[in-house]
């Protein structure tokens, strides 16, 4: 019989040998425009801090003073003794700010959509999924007895047909990204919402990128698109642009009270600890109070992306801060992050199975703590690697 050890070495042989071994980068400074990356200093490309919030000193100091006040752990999962007051001013403030009737949070995004999913769908009823939808959703699917169909990514035509004969479910629910984390481009949510309409199915929208980057204050796709209320369930995370680390659904009472007392992360594991929960209340605070924030994302976003068009990359479909450049061969992609990196400029590369074999990319997020010297000093870097690498 073989021992673990040796189980562990042939797995990580496929692994290697299918790209999908990752190298880990050790951050030594907080998350920022500039940080310390193995040891060097790097301008940060890669980083999901939208916003600049994961060490916002405003925020810290409320985090620090939860910490004084409520201790370092809840102590218990939600239902026991592990819902604090905190939890509950979080879950007011949020649905407040989201205009919607209630608010859950979870541990993270992905139990948020693998918890709601697999609470809310089952045997007799049809899930449909965009191609491209994150992993916590297939997930959160894939351990139900919920059918699936899946359609073609961001297509109102595969989505109508894959509606076709859904009236003999019990519930339909359609799933989508509203911005899609590979490709940074936005889901055609105002047409999936008329479909849903048309056919009577439900819409879930996982917001992780869209959050605290789209519509007003950042109040997301939904709201960017003016669909508040029309869409069933709104999912996001405070791991992305809000700095921290947590997910959420905002929906109505009676769903989210159901699941309070249906979703099995919620029920069976610790709750999120007081720093935590009170550095996500004071980003929804702070988001609200600085307006700069959002104008300052975007006018980097296109600063980056025109400039990027004109030395000739390949951006793909992005519309959002999420920009890839798109290579093709993942060897290619691979060296192109190795030699960013070397010239000081980190960014990943993002290779199959994450993406089609020929589809191969780096990818690089802008936020808004960038200076335009920053962005011109990745370009410049850019520039002058793709030259040499025959990619411009
Ligand atoms: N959905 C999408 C589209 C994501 O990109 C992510 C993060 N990779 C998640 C959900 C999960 O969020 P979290 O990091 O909060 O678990």
């Amino acid at each position: 019989m073989q021992t673990l050890e040796d189980f562990a070495r042939k797995e990580l042989k496929v692994l290697e040998e299918e790209n999908r071994l990752w190298p880990e980068h050790v951050l030594e400074s907080p998350t920022s425009n500039w940080s310390i990356v193995d040891g060097r200093e790097v301008l940060m490309l890669c980083s999901n801090d939208y916003l600049g919030l994961a060490n916002n000193r405003e925020i810290k100091q409320f985090a620090i003073q939860a910490i004084r006040a409520y201790g370092a752990g809840s102590g218990a999962v939600r239902v026991i003794s592990g819902t604090m007051s905190l939890h509950k001013q979080l879950e007011a403030e949020l649905a407040e700010y989201k205009n919607a009737e209630d608010a859950v949070t979870f541990q993270s995004g992905f139990v948020a959509n693998f918890g709601t999913l697999s609470a809310t769908l089952g045997e007799g009823d049809l899930a449909i999924s965009d191609e491209l939808n994150h992993g916590s959703i297939i997930d959160g699917l894939r351990i139900t007895k919920v059918e699936r169909r899946v359609y073609k990514h961001n297509d109102l035509d595969s989505l109508a047909q894959m509606l076709e004969g859904s009236k003999k479910y019990n519930k339909v629910m359609i799933i989508t990204d509203a911005v899609f984390s590979m490709e940074g481009d936005i889901a055609p949510l105002p047409g999936i919402a008329k479909l849903a309409e048309e056919y009577g199915a439900m819409t879930y929208v996982d917001d992780a990128h869209g959050e605290g980057v789209l519509g007003k204050l950042g109040r997301g796709a939904v709201n960017h698109f003016g669909l508040e209320g029309k869409v069933d369930v709104e999912m996001g995370t405070f791991s992305k642009a809000f700095g921290s680390v947590g997910g959420y659904v905002v929906s109505g009472k009676e769903f989210c009270k159901m699941l309070r007392n249906k979703v099995r992360p919620y029920l069976l594991s610790g709750s999120q600890p007081p720093a935590v929960t009170a550095a996500n209340l004071a980003a929804i605070r702070y988001v609200q109070r600085h307006p700069e924030l959002f104008d300052k994302l975007w006018k980097n976003t296109k600063y980056f992306k025109e400039k990027l068009k004109k030395l000739g990359f390949d951006t793909g479909k992005s519309e959002t801060p999420i920009t890839p450049i798109m290579i093709g061969d993942s060897k290619k992609a691979q060296d192109l992050a190795k030699a960013l990196f070397n010239e000081g400029v980190f960014t990943i590369p993002i290779v199959y199975p994450m993406v089609p074999k020929d589809k191969a990319r780096i990818r690089t997020i802008i936020n808004a703590k960038h200076s335009l010297s920053d962005l011109d000093f990745a370009l410049e870097r850019l520039e002058n690697v793709g030259k040499k690498m025959n990619i411009i």
